[in-house]
């Protein structure tokens, strides 16, 4: 069966033209699903004989709210959406002066293995389908019932280790008979995967691209990005010029602060030096506990001068607002919760029997 979420708005009319229909129809049945109907039924202007055959080959795909929380402190959202094969996903939706922004999961699991992320735990279980990726800014924003113009994706998963479903919900939920989210305001996250972003770059579209960096140097990177004895920082930073070059987008470069790892002040000094060749923003992250990991980070003063002596050194920088601090809001804590809770109902299951 197939999902007409994962076409892009051409492959539907092509589709649709397939089953002998005319290719307006293809606006019609693009609106409905975008609006997150949840059966061809709910599609009232599509004939019955149409909706039948359509029934007879592909399903409308959902996602069912597992659990929600909505922060005490800030009104962040958090999802924990659950997929037909029973697999979790998480989502997040934040509240700033401009907008609703949904941070979203691209994979279930990861496998890039960075040490501080609680995403790489127990590795990739699969990538996501476009339409199961577009299916989290749809059920959110119906749920929110309020318009979402922000998306990053910088959720569970590694984007451009599933480039091409990545790249299809990009064009499909920025396409204007969809929800017509402008692509200046998508954001990529990735972890540095080289080859993506020169695939990225050809692309030519006006998304905003952010690096996981994390540290100044390779000696550093090494220790907590295992993705980083692939692919060396000269060569990440030379695709991102190439990126800035052929986009004429400026980047970002996220920077977890790992107490004793990677916030010394000699740190910010090295990493100025790398950033300020590509005009960079650089987002410091104090980094977020997980229990499975002893890092931990440092103190106000400690970031604040971490901080001023990158801006000193002519960096434009700032520290990420922490959010949803009270419900596990950062990426993978609460998909990573309900495996765990899982195994324990599991394992005294066994010991019952
Ligand atoms: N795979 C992509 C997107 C997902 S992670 C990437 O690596 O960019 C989104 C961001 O949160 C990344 O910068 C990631 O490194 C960071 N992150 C993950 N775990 C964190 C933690 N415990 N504390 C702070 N930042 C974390």
């Amino acid at each position: 069966m197939i999902d007409l979420k994962d076409f892009e708005y051409k492959e539907l009319e092509d589709h649709l033209i397939g089953l002998g229909e005319k290719k307006f129809r293809a606006a019609q049945i693009y609106k409905w699903l975008h609006m997150g109907v949840e059966s061809y039924d709910e599609m009232t202007d599509i004939s019955k004989q149409l909706r039948e055959k359509l029934k007879e080959e592909s399903y409308v795909s959902t996602l069912a709210v597992e659990e929600k929380y909505v922060s005490a402190i800030d009104g962040t959202v958090k999802y924990l959406f659950r997929l037909p094969d029973g697999n979790c996903i998480e989502s997040v939706v934040m509240r700033y002066h401009h907008g609703l922004t949904i941070c979203i999961s691209s994979q279930i699991g990861c496998r890039m293995g960075c040490r501080f992320c609680a995403s790489t735990i127990g590795g990739l279980q699969r990538s996501l389908t476009a339409g199961e990726i577009l299916n989290q800014v749809i059920f959110a924003e119906k749920d929110m019932g309020e318009r979402i113009s922000n998306i990053v994706l910088m959720g569970i998963g590694e984007p451009l280790d599933n480039y091409e479903n990545v790249l299809k919900f990009i064009r499909n939920v920025s396409h204007e008979k969809g929800k017509n989210i402008g692509l200046r305001h998508i954001t990529l996250s990735t972890c540095g995967v080289v080859p993506g972003i020169y695939r990225l770059a050809r692309e030519q579209l006006p998304i905003t691209l952010t690096i996981s960096l994390h540290a100044p140097n390779n000696e550093i990177r090494d220790t907590l990005m295992p993705v980083n004895h692939k692919y060396r920082i000269e060569e990440l930073l030379s695709a991102c010029d190439e990126y800035v070059k052929a986009t004429g987008r400026r980047l970002s470069f996220e920077y977890s602060l790992i107490h004793g790892v990677n916030d010394s002040l000699e740190n910010a000094a090295e990493l100025a030096s790398i950033v300020r060749p590509l005009h960079a923003h650089v987002n410091l992250i104090p980094v977020n506990k997980i229990k499975e990991r002893d890092f931990r980070k440092g103190s106000k003063n400690e970031i604040n001068a971490f901080l001023a002596r990158l801006t000193a050194l002519g960096v434009n920088a700032t520290i990420r607002r922490e959010l949803g601090s009270d419900i596990s809001a950062s990426c993978g804590q609460l998909r990573k919760k309900k495996i765990d809770s899982q195994t324990r109902e599991d394992q005294s299951a066994d010991t019952h029997v």
